[in-house]
């Protein structure tokens, strides 16, 4: 058996071959084909708008900005996640304020935000980060409802959950990131994410105004659109003019270069048709982990309410929960299967311990940490893999 990773990205020959067209192009980077790409990405999550950038956390960085994150503003996120959703509040001079997740989903505890929101007058806080967490939607509506009583904008961090979606109180089904309700949602095209471009990220939203901003950020505050220019034509061309030069063009805020390349985008083009595919397969890997231990005493999965055909949870990952999680750990590395931990929790991560955070502040998150297991997850995966990978589980927990 060749080793299981817990995930990993699965590179057709078309899409090879979509690279190299690119490549054989005028465009490396800032060409046409990064248009489209967002444009297919949008309109695959039924969002008005896509800015594709760098990478994921460059992502999370451009939207803290465009919402105008600033010195000692307070965003509330989850310690369940990856340290980006919480870094990018501090990249702008933020403050991290973390709220407990919910023991049988593993997502941010909408009750633990409103008890924080509660205790505070209104304006302290300025925004909230929840994250899909493996794949599964958070309810933004409650979350919407939240944030407008008090003045908070949602970057919703869909890295796990492109194509995941919840059912609204109207029996809508809402996709994550599909702009109806986060201000912006952010997406990461790592190899181990659905959508694989080497590095790459997405923002999307249904807001324009966010929408120009963005653009302008992700390649260092500069734009070229003369409609939008401060500085007068007759400045511009440096004699009396009525017009713009070719040439010119101005930088408006203190921008970044988080502009992805032509060839990355080439691929995720290309990776995007196998979405829907992909998606169904993970939803079918999780079915059978699922019915594999649903009668096996000492494994818990998260709890995903939706269990139809399609389930709502786009299974970024399978997250068990055991109680030797070590032991099981070193024995499926012994067998060659490499599962994974997600995630330690970021408070107690030394960088934020420097800011106060210790062990005990988030009870459900930290015994959550010391039990959970992500078990490979990836459309490639066999049939004869995950079969394996059950029997060497099962057996381990009833030993
Ligand atoms: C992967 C990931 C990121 C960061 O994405 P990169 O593209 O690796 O920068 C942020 N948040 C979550 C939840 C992720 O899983």
């Amino acid at each position: 058996m060749n080793p299981i990773p817990y995930g990993k990205q699965h590179i057709t020959e078309e899409d090879i071959n979509a690279v190299i067209e690119v490549l054989k192009s005028d465009y490396l980077t800032q060409g046409p084909t990064i248009l489209a790409f967002e444009h297919a990405f949008a309109q695959y999550i039924g969002a008005k708008y896509a800015v594709a950038v760098s990478n994921g956390t460059a992502a999370l960085h451009l939207a803290a900005l465009a919402l105008d994150v600033k010195d000692g503003d307070k965003v509330i996120t989850t310690p369940i996640t990856f340290a980006a959703s919480a870094n990018c509040i501090r990249y702008c001079g933020g403050e991290v304020v973390f709220a407990d997740i919910d023991e049988e989903t593993y997502l941010l505890d909408i009750e633990k935000v409103k008890k924080l929101l509660e205790a505070s007058p209104k304006g302290t806080y300025k925004g909230i980060v929840p994250v899909d967490f493996a794949g599964k939607a958070v309810d933004q509506e409650a979350f919407r409802e939240l944030a407008d009583e008090y003045g908070l904008w949602i970057i919703e961090d869909a890295c796990h959950a492109p194509g995941g979606f919840f059912i609204d109180r109207n029996g809508d089904k809402q996709l994550c990131g599909n702009g109806k309700l986060a201000d912006l949602s952010i997406f990461s095209f790592h190899p181990v994410k659905h959508i694989a471009t080497g590095e790459g990220g997405m923002i999307t939203t249904d807001n324009e105004e966010l929408y120009k901003k963005l653009i302008k950020l992700r390649t260092h505050g500069i734009t070229r659109e003369t409609s939008l220019f401060e500085n007068t034509p007759e400045f511009a061309c440096g004699t009396e003019s009525e017009v713009y030069p070719g040439w010119y063009m101005e930088m408006q805020a203190l921008g970044y270069n988080y502009r992805i390349t032509d060839f990355q985008a080439a691929l995720g083009l290309s990776q995007l048709k196998k979405a829907d595919k992909g998606l169904q397969r993970r939803v079918e890997i999780a079915r059978k982990y699922d019915n594999a231990f649903k009668d096996v005493a000492g494994i818990t999965s998260q709890l995903n309410e939706l269990t139809n055909e399609h389930s709502g949870h786009a299974y970024h990952l399978y997250v068990i929960q055991v109680e030797n999680r070590l032991g099981l750990y070193n024995y499926l590395k012994d067998q060659q299967i490499f599962a994974q931990v997600h995630y330690i929790p970021t408070h107690l991560m030394p960088y934020y311990r420097e800011q106060g955070w210790k062990e005990g502040d988030f009870p459900i998150a930290e015994a959550y940490y010391k039990r959970c297991l992500s078990l490979p997850m990836y459309p490639s995966m066999t049939d004869e893999q995950q079969n394996y990978v059950i029997e060497k589980i099962i057996n381990f927990v009833n030993s």
